[in-house]
Formats: C-alpha cells, sequence, structure tokens
C-alpha cells in the first residue's frame, strides 16, 4: 500500500510517474535494455538528456543567456562550487543566512574570499526574516546567495532581496513548486530529491556573464566543463535524470509550474489556517515569511509530539518528524504531494486534537 510521505527529502513523486518508469524499465523504447545500462552516448538515452534540458528551459522560462550545467554531488557541493566559479580575482561576495543550509553555504565560502554576513536569522531562531535596503550590501561584490526556500525551519523569503548585485539562489526545495522569475537571479541551483527526481543529479542555472572561476577551481567543479560538453563531458547520473525528464514530462502535463503555484499555494493555506485555529498545535514563523513547501509545527509537549508522529504513520501518513535541530513535525508538501494528502493530514491533526485536548 502506498502512503502519504511527507518526507523533506528525497521525497514523494507522483504515482503515475513511478509507474511509467517502472513500465518503461526493463526494455527503454525497444532498445532491449534498462536506462541504467545503454550507453549515454546511445540515441536513447540523448533524447531524454536533451529531453530534460530542454523541459527544464520551457517550464522555467530559462532566458537564451543562461546556461543548465547538471552535475553529482548534492546541493552542498555547490556551497564550494558556487565561490569556485562566481568569486573572480576579487573573491568578494554576500550572504544571508537563513537556515542550516545557507549557514553551510557561508562557512563553505568563507574559505574562498571575503565573505560579508549581511543578516543571519539564527538571532530569532530562524523564524523570521525582514526587508533589505541596498546600502546594505557592498556593490562591487561579486554575488548576493540566498536560500529562497529555507527546508528544515520553514522560512522562506516573500520576495527576492532589492540588493543592486546579481543573485546566486539555493532552489532544492523550491523549485518548480511556485513561480520564480530567472532573470532576477545570476545563479539558480537546486538537488533534484525534493521537486524533481531521486537524488544524484544537481542544477545550476547560471547566466554565461556571471562565470569567473578562481585559479584554484578544479576542473570537475567547473561549470564550463560541463557547459562546453551539453553535461556529457563525463558519464552523467542517468537514472536520476530520466525519472526527472518523466516527472517534468507530468508536471507540464498538469499545467506547468502556474498550476503547481496554484496548488502548493492552496495545500499551504489549508494547512497554516488549520494549525492557526487550532488549539493544539503551533507553527511559530512569522506568517509573511512562511514556507509553501515544508510546514512545521509543535504540540505544548515532546512527548505530544512523539506520540503524534507515532500515530500518524499508522495511519498512513508518514514522515511527519521535524528535523533534529527543531524536533516536533515538519509536513513536506511538495508537487509530489497530492491535496488529498494535505487534507488526510488535517483530518488526522484534528482527530488527534480532540482525543488529546
Ligand atoms: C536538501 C537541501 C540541501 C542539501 O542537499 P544535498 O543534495 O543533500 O546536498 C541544500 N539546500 C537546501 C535548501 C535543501 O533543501
Amino acid at each position: 500500500m502506498r502512503v502519504y510521505n511527507f518526507s523533506a527529502g528525497p521525497s514523494m513523486m507522483p504515482q503515475a510517474v513511478l509507474e511509467t518508469v517502472q513500465k518503461n524499465f526493463l526494455d527503454y523504447n525497444g532498445s532491449g535494455m534498462s536506462v541504467t545500462e545503454f550507453s549515454h552516448r546511445s540515441k536513447w538515452y540523448e533524447e531524454i538528456h536533451y529531453g530534460f534540458m530542454q523541459l527544464l528551459r520551457e517550464l522555467m522560462d530559462i532566458p537564451e543567456d543562461y546556461d543548465i550545467v547538471l552535475m553529482g554531488g548534492g546541493a552542498s557541493t555547490q556551497f564550494e562550487a558556487i565561490p569556485l566559479n562566481l568569486l573572480g580575482e576579487k573573491a568578494q561576495a554576500e550572504y544571508i543566512v537563513s537556515g542550516n543550509f545557507s549557514n553551510k553555504a557561508y562557512k563553505f565560502a568563507k574559505k574562498y574570499g571575503d565573505i560579508n554576513l549581511v543578516y543571519s536569522a539564527e538571532d530569532n531562531n530562524f523564524t523570521t526574516l525582514r526587508d533589505f535596503k541596498r546600502d546594505e550590501f557592498r556593490q562591487d561584490s561579486a554575488y548576493l546567495h540566498i536560500t529562497g526556500n529555507n527546508t528544515i525551519y520553514g522560512l522562506a523569503y516573500d520576495e527576492i532581496p532589492d540588493c543592486g548585485i546579481p543573485i546566486a539562489v539555493d532552489l532544492s526545495s523550491s523549485i518548480l513548486g511556485q513561480k520564480y522569475n530567472v532573470k532576477d537571479f545570476g545563479l539558480i541551483y537546486a538537488g533534484a530529491q525534493k521537486n524533481i527526481a531521486p537524488a544524484g543529479v544537481t542544477i545550476v542555472i547560471v547566466r554565461k556573464d556571471m562565470l569567473k572561476p578562481m585559479d584554484q577551481c578544479p576542473k570537475m567543479l567547473n561549470y564550463s566543463t560541463h557547459i562546453e560538453k551539453d553535461n556529457m563531458f563525463n558519464t552523467p547520473p542517468v537514472f536520476p535524470i530520466y525519472m526527472g525528464y518523466e516527472n517534468l514530462k507530468y508536471m507540464k502535463a498538469q499545467g506547468g509550474v502556474d498550476a503547481y503555484d496554484k496548488i502548493n499555494h492552496e495545500k499551504a493555506k489549508l494547512l497554516y489556517d488549520f494549525i492557526d485555529n487550532s488549539k493544539l498545535y503551533t507553527n511559530n514563523v512569522n506568517p509573511k515569511y512562511r514556507s509553501i513547501m515544508n510546514v512545521p509545527f509543535v504540540t505544548p509537549t515532546k512527548d505530544l509530539d512523539a506520540q503524534f508522529v507515532k500515530e500518524a504513520a499508522e495511519n498512513g501518513l508518514v514522515n511527519v518528524k521535524g528535523h533534529k535541530l527543531v524536533g516536533g513535525m515538519r509536513a513536506s508538501i511538495y508537487n509530489g504531494m497530492p491535496l488529498e494528502g494535505v487534507k488526510a493530514l488535517i483530518e488526522f491533526m484534528k482527530k488527534f486534537e480532540l482525543e488529546n485536548k
């Protein structure tokens, strides 16, 4: 039996996509081979590879002056790849820390240059962001790094900071789940395993004029190495790219990012409204900066939280346990989570509240 899986990542994929992949697994498109077996130089793989990049361009409306890089190593590898590719000789950048992953990105970047921490939400336990003014950012820095959606604390920007310099944004947990304008950024990156495909491929979308690699940038981390060979410099992560391809085709058929933006806002609103009106559950993130992808909440006690997680799982609502840094619960409601899953969670929360008031 399939369950509703609220995991923050790897996370739920649409059943229709899983079924397509299963159907094609033993004999892909008359090749007599699985996608994991034929050459990445074969015509079958080429169709998948270029098809994936083309669909990504279409769904996100990526302009011509941006390149797509497909790499391994997860989003975490980009914490170093970004300074190594963008800092240039001056080696100066701005960072905002809005959660655990942006904190890591900041710490990794500090190894490579003069990094200015403009703001950290650590002082308020990652419950709020704020508005920013241009003069807070050094205007001769290569970029500002932000995390668009903070997966662990459920904290997200309500609007992109107007900082006067190019922005490099981590969209690992919100890419294709809400509407972004690619032109607002100099670079976008995302691991696949929250909203696109199994772990193993990381997507980087970078404006061509951003590329100013440092001398010490390793060849395999240098974006140009991959761009020059259409991401075929070496064997790409073929299976995650294939599953991503099937998922992007599915997303397009559902109406693309506009449709997901709408339904995901709806899903999140249902859940936040319920939490805010309940006496048992709380979410203490400033409503202006609440994530629509990851919804953390707590009951009044740790014991009750543990009981909630256990009973939810017995009811087919799994992986609602919060991140170990935060405790409590967290419902990750990415594109793969249907509206019915969120409704089922709310029904369970109602029942649990009645039984435990
Ligand atoms: C999950 C996540 C990461 C880490 O991704 P890996 O692929 O595990 O390295 C980084 N940033 C954000 C915002 C995430 O949600």
